[in-house]
């Protein structure tokens, strides 16, 4: 599987949830590389690249070395891998609660549904710079809504943002609205028009809680 590089090694660690409806909990993570979109904003551009190869053989046993109470696999895309995805799952204990993160251009496959206990899925909205084409794809956000254990979680710039995701449909009960923010400050500075504009759409506040911790460093 192609790994995201970080400090010439794959980037394979343990820290807490930092989004979604999991936020603060334990967690390994495991970010693949490559990516299908091209954000402006991406906070994690260096792992578009190739990064390096393990096969699902040889990281499954690194995975567990860090005794995971709960398995993140995030990305770049995680899905573009699918195959390899599922194999590695296959490897790994079956009580191990296991999240993928998503940026919902590709549908859930099925043979990732029943192993997965947890989609975070990421529709990117315009100002992130993709053709609306390749980011937002109807079908495949269909294809998630219709799981009870996907949830979507969207970054939002302000009010101006609210028709296009309205348009999306997705379920406002399982929806999280996150800052737009690359550090802490920004986060600080623009989460409380976020807040407001959750109150009046009756939607969750998404935290950004690598960003409270750690600000902008990598892999913690
Ligand atoms: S989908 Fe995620 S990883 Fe890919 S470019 Fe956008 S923010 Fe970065």
């Amino acid at each position: 599987m192609h790994i995201a590089r970080l400090n010439n090694a794959p980037e394979l660690f343990y820290s807490l949830q930092g989004e979604g409806v999991s936020c603060g909990s334990p967690a390994v993570f495991l970010r693949l590389a490559g990516c299908n979109l091209a954000c402006r904003w991406c906070d994690t551009k260096y792992s578009w690249g190739a990064g390096l190869y393990l096969t699902p053989a040889e990281l499954a046993p690194r995975i567990a070395a860090l005794c995971p109470p709960r398995l993140i696999i995030t990305g770049g895309e995680p899905l573009l891998q699918q195959d390899e995805l599922g194999e590695l799952l296959a490897l790994l204990p079956a009580e191990l609660p296991i999240e993928v993160e998503t940026n919902g251009t590709l549908s859930p496959p099925a043979e990732l549904r029943e192993r997965v206990t947890q989609w975070n899925v990421s529709p990117k909205l315009p100002h992130a710079g993709n053709a609306a084409k390749q980011a937002l794809r109807p079908e495949v956000l269909a294809a998630f809504a219709e799981l009870p254990n996907a949830w979507f979680k969207l970054v939002v710039r302000g009010e101006e943002d609210w028709p296009a995701i309205a348009a999306l449909g997705l379920p406002r009960e399982r929806l999280l609205l996150m800052p737009c923010a690359e550090t802490r400050a920004v986060l600080e500075q623009r989460r409380p028009a976020i807040a407001q504009m959750c109150l009046r759409h009756g939607v969750r506040l998404g935290e950004r809680l690598h960003l409270v911790l750690w600000d902008t460093c990598k892999g913690v």
